[in-house]
């Protein structure tokens, strides 16, 4: 194959730049239509006590059905919707649809619901909650609210006042991929929460390394010196589960135990 003059890699780079742009715009327009027709799903997955393997709670995390590309992750589509402001709307929809889902199960059990670090900070997210809780139904203390330390980069005093207003009204607050940010121990000390959820990036080793295994306790600790709620996400081998469950009372979620499915699939949610 002969080998593409320098103008005609230019112009080959350039039709895949166009192509790359064509597809993000239809992504966006599609990611409108998406909210408006919602074609979103719910589905769970079930965090469960390591010492006596009880259900703790499920975390809900979405799944967009697009009607020719099929199903698109989060982590695909929740960056443009947080680009493109529709993650406000979609984010309500998402916490009525869970709030609604969790008051038809047989089993009170917790539920977690990610909130955008946008969404945390729009203007109306407290009444919006309210609103959703009284409109559902659903017993505030079922509900906990995912956030990440994200949240704290800009404007610290407005978040924590925020984080006040939402555990007044009887929910809980994680921190989700605790450890990823870079103010993890400021997050610890300013931000009122009730459980940290402890990033899978440092559970991967944590049966072969005895590096990752201390980090993994460290956090462990102090969680339970706060008083807090730990949750270790990631957890895919029994190896991994057996070293956290040396180091006490904790929750964990992984694939190990569960894989996030529609709630009609989780046995303890359904009346028999
Ligand atoms: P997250 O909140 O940290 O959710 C946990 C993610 O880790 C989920 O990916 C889950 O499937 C995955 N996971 C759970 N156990 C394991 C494991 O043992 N091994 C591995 N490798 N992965 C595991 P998912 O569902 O693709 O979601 C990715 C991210 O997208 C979420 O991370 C969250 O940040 C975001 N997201 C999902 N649903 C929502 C939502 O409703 N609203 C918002 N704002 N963000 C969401
Ligand atoms: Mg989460
Ligand atoms: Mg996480
Ligand atoms: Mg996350």
């Amino acid at each position: 194959r002969a080998k593409a003059s320098a103008q005609e890699r230019i112009c080959l780079f350039e039709d895949y730049m166009q192509a790359e742009f064509d597809d993000r715009q239809e992504l966006e327009h599609d990611l409108r239509l998406a909210v408006e027709r919602d074609q979103f799903e719910l589905v769970y997955q079930t965090q469960i006590e390591v010492t006596t393997l009880a259900v703790h709670g499920v975390e809900a995390l979405v799944r967009w059905n697009h009607p020719t590309r099929g199903q698109i992750s989060p982590a695909a589509f929740i960056p443009i919707a947080e680009e493109l402001g529709v993650i406000v709307e979609l984010g309500e929809l998402i916490l009525r649809r869970a709030c609604r889902e969790a008051t038809t199960w047989v089993k009170p059990v917790k539920i977690a619901v990610n909130l955008s670090p946008i969404q945390l900070q729009a203007p109306r997210i407290v009444e919006t909650v309210m609103d959703v809780l009284k409109e559902t139904g659903l017993d505030p203390a079922r509900l906990e609210l995912e956030i990440t330390e994200t949240v704290v980069l800009n404007d610290r005093n407005g978040v924590v006042h925020i984080l006040d207003d939402l555990r007044a009204l009887g929910v809980t607050i994680a921190i989700d991929d605790f450890g990823t940010g870079y103010s993890s121990l400021a997050v610890l000390r300013d931000i009122p929460f009730d459980t940290i959820k402890l990033d899978k990036a440092f559970v991967r080793d944590i049966a072969v390394s005895p590096e990752a295994e201390a980090l993994v306790k460290l956090v462990i600790d102090v969680g339970m010196h706060l008083g807090k709620t730990v949750i270790v996400e990631g957890i895919e081998t029994e190896a991994q589960h057996q070293s956290i469950r040396r180091m006490g009372g904790i929750v964990t979620q992984g694939f190990l135990f569960a894989r996030p499915v529609a709630a009609s699939q989780l046995g303890f949610l359904r009346a028999s």
